[in-house]
Protein backbone atom coordinates (compact mmCIF):
# COMPACT_ATOMS: atom_id res chain seq x y z
CA UNK A 1 0.00 0.00 0.00
CA UNK A 2 1.45 3.74 -0.56
CA UNK A 3 1.81 5.92 2.48
CA UNK A 4 -0.76 7.92 3.80
CA UNK A 5 0.31 11.48 2.31
CA UNK A 6 -1.28 13.76 5.08
CA UNK A 7 -0.06 11.56 8.02
CA UNK A 8 3.55 12.58 7.45
CA UNK A 9 5.65 15.18 9.18
CA UNK A 10 7.00 18.41 7.58
CA UNK A 11 10.21 16.75 8.16
CA UNK A 12 9.46 13.70 6.70
CA UNK A 13 7.89 15.29 3.75
CA UNK A 14 11.42 17.61 3.18
CA UNK A 15 13.15 14.38 3.16
CA UNK A 16 11.06 12.60 0.44
CA UNK A 17 11.27 15.64 -1.76
CA UNK A 18 14.76 15.66 -1.47
CA UNK A 19 15.22 12.22 -2.83
CA UNK A 20 12.90 12.98 -5.51
CA UNK A 21 15.55 16.57 -6.24
CA UNK A 22 13.30 19.12 -5.37
CA UNK A 23 13.73 21.92 -3.26
CA UNK A 24 12.67 21.98 0.71
CA UNK A 25 10.43 24.74 -0.13
CA UNK A 26 8.59 22.09 -2.18
CA UNK A 27 7.53 20.53 0.86
CA UNK A 28 6.35 23.26 2.64
CA UNK A 29 3.78 23.89 -0.30
CA UNK A 30 2.74 20.97 -0.31
CA UNK A 31 2.36 20.76 3.59
CA UNK A 32 0.02 23.44 3.17
CA UNK A 33 -1.86 21.83 1.13
CA UNK A 34 -2.43 19.23 2.88
CA UNK A 35 -3.14 21.33 5.94
CA UNK A 36 -5.54 23.75 4.10
CA UNK A 37 -7.52 20.02 2.94
CA UNK A 38 -6.50 19.70 -0.45
CA UNK A 39 -8.53 16.20 -1.26
CA UNK A 40 -6.48 15.92 -4.27
CA UNK A 41 -3.20 16.38 -5.79
CA UNK A 42 -4.36 17.89 -8.80
CA UNK A 43 -5.85 20.77 -6.46
CA UNK A 44 -2.10 21.88 -5.65
CA UNK A 45 -1.89 24.89 -8.27
CA UNK A 46 1.69 26.03 -7.39
CA UNK A 47 3.00 23.12 -8.48
CA UNK A 48 3.99 21.45 -11.63
CA UNK A 49 1.54 19.32 -13.40
CA UNK A 50 4.48 16.76 -13.86
CA UNK A 51 5.40 16.71 -9.93
CA UNK A 52 1.71 16.53 -9.04
CA UNK A 53 1.75 13.09 -11.12
CA UNK A 54 4.51 11.70 -9.37
CA UNK A 55 3.65 12.45 -5.78
CA UNK A 56 0.02 10.99 -6.88
CA UNK A 57 2.18 7.96 -8.24
CA UNK A 58 4.01 7.95 -4.78
CA UNK A 59 1.47 8.80 -2.18
CA UNK A 60 -2.01 7.94 -1.36
CA UNK A 61 -4.05 10.83 -0.47
CA UNK A 62 -7.38 9.94 1.42
CA UNK A 63 -10.39 12.28 2.09
CA UNK A 64 -13.65 11.91 4.52
CA UNK A 65 -16.73 11.92 2.40
CA UNK A 66 -19.36 13.39 4.22
CA UNK A 67 -21.83 10.55 3.99
CA UNK A 68 -24.29 12.48 6.40
CA UNK A 69 -24.82 16.00 8.40
CA UNK A 70 -27.07 16.71 11.20
CA UNK A 71 -27.51 20.04 12.43
CA UNK A 72 -29.30 20.94 15.75
CA UNK A 73 -32.05 23.80 15.35
CA UNK A 74 -31.65 24.34 19.25
CA UNK A 75 -28.44 25.12 19.78
CA UNK A 76 -26.05 24.85 16.14
CA UNK A 77 -24.39 21.23 17.06
CA UNK A 78 -23.68 19.87 14.53
CA UNK A 79 -23.02 16.11 13.77
CA UNK A 80 -21.12 14.63 10.75
CA UNK A 81 -21.17 10.99 9.57
CA UNK A 82 -18.16 10.32 7.55
CA UNK A 83 -17.72 7.62 4.99
CA UNK A 84 -13.52 6.64 5.37
CA UNK A 85 -11.90 5.19 1.89
CA UNK A 86 -11.72 1.74 3.15
CA UNK A 87 -16.02 2.19 3.53
CA UNK A 88 -15.73 2.52 7.10
CA UNK A 89 -18.34 5.17 8.98
CA UNK A 90 -16.94 7.77 11.37
CA UNK A 91 -18.76 10.17 13.60
CA UNK A 92 -17.75 14.13 14.33
CA UNK A 93 -19.55 16.69 16.36
CA UNK A 94 -18.83 20.53 16.18
CA UNK A 95 -20.38 22.32 19.14
CA UNK A 96 -20.42 26.15 19.23
CA UNK A 97 -19.43 27.96 22.66
CA UNK A 98 -18.68 30.96 23.49
CA UNK A 99 -15.18 30.26 24.30
CA UNK A 100 -15.17 29.33 20.81
CA UNK A 101 -15.85 26.20 17.90
CA UNK A 102 -14.74 22.95 19.47
CA UNK A 103 -14.87 20.10 17.72
CA UNK A 104 -14.73 16.43 18.87
CA UNK A 105 -12.96 14.05 16.61
CA UNK A 106 -13.04 10.24 16.60
CA UNK A 107 -9.49 7.98 17.28
CA UNK A 108 -11.00 4.15 16.25
CA UNK A 109 -13.60 3.04 14.07
CA UNK A 110 -15.37 1.21 17.29
CA UNK A 111 -14.20 0.67 19.99
CA UNK A 112 -13.04 -2.58 22.30
CA UNK A 113 -13.35 -0.90 25.87
CA UNK A 114 -16.70 -2.16 26.26
CA UNK A 115 -17.55 0.58 28.82
CA UNK A 116 -21.81 -0.94 29.33
CA UNK A 117 -23.22 2.50 29.14
CA UNK A 118 -21.69 3.39 25.41
CA UNK A 119 -22.71 3.24 22.14
CA UNK A 120 -19.63 3.57 20.59
CA UNK A 121 -18.54 -0.19 22.06
CA UNK A 122 -21.46 -2.06 20.79
CA UNK A 123 -19.86 -3.69 17.47
CA UNK A 124 -16.28 -3.80 19.07
CA UNK A 125 -13.17 -2.49 17.30
CA UNK A 126 -13.05 -2.44 13.63
CA UNK A 127 -9.43 -0.50 12.94
CA UNK A 128 -7.68 2.63 14.27
CA UNK A 129 -8.08 5.67 12.61
CA UNK A 130 -4.78 7.06 11.05
CA UNK A 131 -3.13 10.60 11.35
CA UNK A 132 -4.95 11.67 8.60
CA UNK A 133 -8.02 10.18 9.21
CA UNK A 134 -7.93 12.80 12.46
CA UNK A 135 -6.75 15.32 10.81
CA UNK A 136 -9.46 15.47 7.89
CA UNK A 137 -12.37 15.17 10.38
CA UNK A 138 -11.07 18.97 11.40
CA UNK A 139 -10.25 20.17 8.33
CA UNK A 140 -13.57 18.81 6.40
CA UNK A 141 -15.39 20.05 9.64
CA UNK A 142 -14.11 23.37 9.29
CA UNK A 143 -14.64 23.44 5.39
CA UNK A 144 -18.43 22.12 5.81
CA UNK A 145 -19.35 24.80 8.20
CA UNK A 146 -17.65 27.55 7.54
CA UNK A 147 -16.43 28.26 11.51
CA UNK A 148 -12.98 28.44 12.42
CA UNK A 149 -11.94 25.37 15.22
CA UNK A 150 -10.41 26.43 17.87
CA UNK A 151 -10.76 23.82 20.28
CA UNK A 152 -10.36 19.82 19.99
CA UNK A 153 -11.42 17.15 21.91
CA UNK A 154 -10.84 13.48 21.54
CA UNK A 155 -13.73 12.07 23.22
CA UNK A 156 -15.26 10.52 20.01
CA UNK A 157 -15.57 7.02 18.62
CA UNK A 158 -12.47 4.78 19.96
CA UNK A 159 -9.85 4.67 22.86
CA UNK A 160 -7.02 7.35 21.65
CA UNK A 161 -4.96 5.27 24.48
CA UNK A 162 -5.52 2.57 22.18
CA UNK A 163 -4.29 4.07 19.42
CA UNK A 164 -1.67 6.33 21.18
CA UNK A 165 0.98 6.43 18.30
CA UNK A 166 -0.96 8.13 15.78
CA UNK A 167 -2.83 9.99 18.25
CA UNK A 168 0.47 11.16 19.06
CA UNK A 169 1.59 11.74 15.71
CA UNK A 170 -2.25 13.81 15.06
CA UNK A 171 -1.30 16.31 17.72
CA UNK A 172 1.71 17.18 16.59
CA UNK A 173 0.20 17.95 12.42
CA UNK A 174 -2.48 19.93 13.87
CA UNK A 175 -0.45 21.83 16.51
CA UNK A 176 2.09 22.70 13.57
CA UNK A 177 2.60 26.47 13.03
CA UNK A 178 2.51 25.80 9.11
CA UNK A 179 -0.60 23.59 9.61
CA UNK A 180 -3.59 24.35 11.66
CA UNK A 181 -1.50 25.87 14.70
CA UNK A 182 -3.96 24.81 17.12
CA UNK A 183 -1.98 24.48 20.87
CA UNK A 184 -1.50 22.24 23.11
CA UNK A 185 -4.06 23.88 26.07
CA UNK A 186 -6.70 24.36 23.25
CA UNK A 187 -6.63 20.28 23.12
CA UNK A 188 -8.28 17.32 25.71
CA UNK A 189 -7.46 13.67 25.59
CA UNK A 190 -10.04 10.88 27.07
CA UNK A 191 -9.25 8.00 28.39
CA UNK A 192 -11.13 5.10 29.77
CA UNK A 193 -8.01 5.14 31.74
CA UNK A 194 -5.34 2.71 29.94
CA UNK A 195 -3.06 3.63 32.95
CA UNK A 196 0.25 2.85 30.12
CA UNK A 197 -1.22 5.61 27.87
CA UNK A 198 -1.91 7.74 31.35
CA UNK A 199 2.21 7.15 31.49
CA UNK A 200 3.38 7.62 28.50
CA UNK A 201 1.43 11.11 27.72
CA UNK A 202 3.15 12.09 31.60
CA UNK A 203 6.79 11.60 30.69
CA UNK A 204 6.08 14.35 27.08
CA UNK A 205 4.85 16.44 29.34
CA UNK A 206 2.22 18.69 26.73
CA UNK A 207 0.20 21.18 27.54
CA UNK A 208 -3.14 19.25 26.33
CA UNK A 209 -5.83 18.68 29.27
CA UNK A 210 -6.30 14.91 29.99
CA UNK A 211 -9.74 13.33 30.81
CA UNK A 212 -10.07 10.55 32.63
CA UNK A 213 -13.29 8.56 32.40
CA UNK A 214 -14.28 7.87 35.83
CA UNK A 215 -17.98 7.13 36.06
CA UNK A 216 -17.16 5.48 39.86
CA UNK A 217 -14.63 5.83 42.43
CA UNK A 218 -15.08 1.87 43.62
CA UNK A 219 -13.78 -0.99 42.11
CA UNK A 220 -16.93 -2.91 42.51
CA UNK A 221 -19.36 -0.52 40.57
CA UNK A 222 -16.47 0.51 37.93
CA UNK A 223 -15.82 -3.12 36.77
CA UNK A 224 -19.42 -3.27 35.98
CA UNK A 225 -19.45 -0.53 33.73
CA UNK A 226 -15.93 -0.75 32.29
CA UNK A 227 -14.22 -4.03 31.84
CA UNK A 228 -10.79 -1.88 31.63
CA UNK A 229 -11.22 -1.11 35.36
CA UNK A 230 -10.24 -5.13 35.81
CA UNK A 231 -6.70 -4.49 34.06
CA UNK A 232 -6.39 -1.15 35.75
CA UNK A 233 -7.86 -0.91 39.45
CA UNK A 234 -9.27 2.39 41.22
CA UNK A 235 -6.05 2.69 42.82
CA UNK A 236 -3.72 2.05 40.19
CA UNK A 237 -5.50 4.37 38.07
CA UNK A 238 -5.53 7.33 40.98
CA UNK A 239 -1.62 6.55 41.47
CA UNK A 240 -1.14 6.93 37.89
CA UNK A 241 -3.46 10.05 37.74
CA UNK A 242 -1.19 11.75 40.86
CA UNK A 243 2.21 11.16 39.23
CA UNK A 244 0.92 12.85 35.92
CA UNK A 245 -0.26 15.74 38.16
CA UNK A 246 3.13 16.16 39.83
CA UNK A 247 4.88 15.56 36.49
CA UNK A 248 2.89 17.77 34.36
CA UNK A 249 1.50 20.45 36.49
CA UNK A 250 -1.54 19.94 34.60
CA UNK A 251 -5.23 19.24 36.64
CA UNK A 252 -7.03 16.28 35.35
CA UNK A 253 -10.74 16.28 34.27
CA UNK A 254 -12.59 13.51 35.72
CA UNK A 255 -15.77 12.59 33.43
CA UNK A 256 -18.76 11.18 35.35
CA UNK A 257 -21.96 10.24 33.76
CA UNK A 258 -24.74 10.03 36.70
CA UNK A 259 -26.77 6.67 36.81
CA UNK A 260 -29.31 6.39 38.40
CA UNK A 261 -28.90 4.06 41.66
CA UNK A 262 -25.45 2.77 39.87
CA UNK A 263 -22.82 5.53 41.10
CA UNK A 264 -25.04 8.29 42.36
CA UNK A 265 -25.25 7.65 46.08
CA UNK A 266 -23.42 10.17 48.98
CA UNK A 267 -20.66 7.73 49.67
CA UNK A 268 -19.41 7.73 46.14
CA UNK A 269 -19.12 11.27 45.81
CA UNK A 270 -17.03 11.13 49.44
CA UNK A 271 -15.30 8.55 47.65
CA UNK A 272 -14.42 11.01 44.86
CA UNK A 273 -12.89 13.26 46.97
CA UNK A 274 -10.98 11.20 49.03
CA UNK A 275 -9.56 9.70 45.88
CA UNK A 276 -8.46 13.19 44.63
CA UNK A 277 -6.95 14.33 48.20
CA UNK A 278 -3.87 16.18 46.97
CA UNK A 279 -4.56 16.75 43.85
CA UNK A 280 -6.64 19.59 42.29
CA UNK A 281 -9.11 17.83 40.05
CA UNK A 282 -12.05 19.15 38.49
CA UNK A 283 -14.76 16.48 38.25
CA UNK A 284 -17.50 16.85 35.34
CA UNK A 285 -20.74 15.68 35.59
CA UNK A 286 -22.32 13.86 32.46
CA UNK A 287 -25.98 13.88 32.75
CA UNK A 288 -26.09 9.43 31.20
CA UNK A 289 -27.42 9.80 27.82
CA UNK A 290 -30.32 7.32 27.21
CA UNK A 291 -28.33 4.34 24.56
CA UNK A 292 -31.41 2.34 23.76
CA UNK A 293 -29.75 -0.85 24.23
CA UNK A 294 -28.59 -0.53 27.38
CA UNK A 295 -31.13 -0.68 31.24
CA UNK A 296 -29.04 1.87 33.01
CA UNK A 297 -31.12 5.02 33.32
CA UNK A 298 -30.04 9.08 34.18
CA UNK A 299 -29.34 9.54 37.88
CA UNK A 300 -31.69 11.91 39.70
CA UNK A 301 -29.51 13.35 42.38
CA UNK A 302 -26.97 14.94 39.95
CA UNK A 303 -27.22 18.22 41.56
CA UNK A 304 -27.03 17.03 44.90
CA UNK A 305 -24.40 14.77 43.85
CA UNK A 306 -22.40 17.72 42.66
CA UNK A 307 -23.08 19.77 46.13
CA UNK A 308 -21.44 17.22 47.98
CA UNK A 309 -18.18 17.49 46.20
CA UNK A 310 -18.33 21.12 46.04
CA UNK A 311 -19.07 21.38 49.82
CA UNK A 312 -15.83 19.15 50.12
CA UNK A 313 -13.72 21.10 48.22
CA UNK A 314 -13.78 19.82 44.96
CA UNK A 315 -14.53 20.62 41.91
CA UNK A 316 -17.39 19.99 39.89
CA UNK A 317 -19.59 21.06 37.16
CA UNK A 318 -22.41 19.87 35.26
CA UNK A 319 -21.65 19.30 31.79
CA UNK A 320 -24.85 21.56 29.42
CA UNK A 321 -26.32 18.80 27.22
CA UNK A 322 -26.07 20.02 23.57
CA UNK A 323 -27.33 18.62 20.52
CA UNK A 324 -30.27 16.47 22.15
CA UNK A 325 -32.35 16.56 19.26
CA UNK A 326 -29.61 15.24 16.93
CA UNK A 327 -28.72 11.81 18.36
CA UNK A 328 -25.56 13.60 19.02
CA UNK A 329 -24.30 11.20 21.65
CA UNK A 330 -21.53 8.96 21.10
CA UNK A 331 -21.59 6.18 18.56
CA UNK A 332 -25.36 6.76 18.24
CA UNK A 333 -25.30 8.32 14.45
CA UNK A 334 -22.61 5.54 13.44
CA UNK A 335 -24.97 2.85 14.98
CA UNK A 336 -28.19 4.17 12.88
CA UNK A 337 -25.93 3.83 9.59
CA UNK A 338 -24.94 0.38 10.22
CA UNK A 339 -28.45 -0.96 10.67
CA UNK A 340 -29.15 0.81 7.32
CA UNK A 341 -26.43 -1.08 5.78
CA UNK A 342 -23.49 0.77 5.79
CA UNK A 343 -19.94 -0.42 6.73
CA UNK A 344 -18.89 -0.02 9.90
CA UNK A 345 -18.70 -3.20 12.13
N1 LIG B 1 -12.61 6.23 25.09
C1 LIG B 1 -12.44 7.53 25.68
C2 LIG B 1 -13.03 8.67 24.87
C3 LIG B 1 -14.36 8.49 24.21
S1 LIG B 1 -15.85 8.54 25.15
C4 LIG B 1 -12.97 7.55 27.09
O1 LIG B 1 -13.52 6.55 27.53
O2 LIG B 1 -12.79 8.53 27.78
C5 LIG B 1 -16.09 10.19 25.65
C6 LIG B 1 -16.84 10.30 26.96
O3 LIG B 1 -18.24 10.00 26.82
C7 LIG B 1 -16.32 9.32 28.01
O4 LIG B 1 -16.22 9.97 29.24
C8 LIG B 1 -17.42 8.28 28.02
O5 LIG B 1 -17.37 7.53 29.20
C9 LIG B 1 -18.64 9.13 27.85
N2 LIG B 1 -19.85 8.42 27.47
C10 LIG B 1 -19.98 7.34 26.67
N3 LIG B 1 -21.26 6.95 26.58
C11 LIG B 1 -21.98 7.81 27.34
C12 LIG B 1 -23.37 7.95 27.64
N4 LIG B 1 -24.28 7.09 27.17
N5 LIG B 1 -23.74 8.95 28.47
C13 LIG B 1 -22.82 9.84 28.95
N6 LIG B 1 -21.52 9.75 28.70
C14 LIG B 1 -21.09 8.76 27.90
Amino acid sequence: MREDIRSMTLEELAAAMGELGEPAFRAKQVFAWLHRGAGSFAEMSDISKPLRQQLAQRWELSALREARKQVSQVDGTTKYLWELSDGNCIETVLMRYRHGNTVCISSQVGCRMGCAFCASTLGGKVRDLRPSEMLEQVLFTQAGSGLEVSNIVLMGIGEPMDNLDNVLRFLELVNHPQGLNIGMRHISLSTCGVIPGIRRLAELELQLTLSVSLHAPDNETRSRLMPVNKAYSVEELFAACHDYFRKTGRRISFEYAMIDGVNDADWQADLIVEKLRGMPGHVNLIPLNDVAESPLKPSRRTRRFQQRLEGRGVTATVRRSLGGDIDASCGQLRRKAMETGRKGL
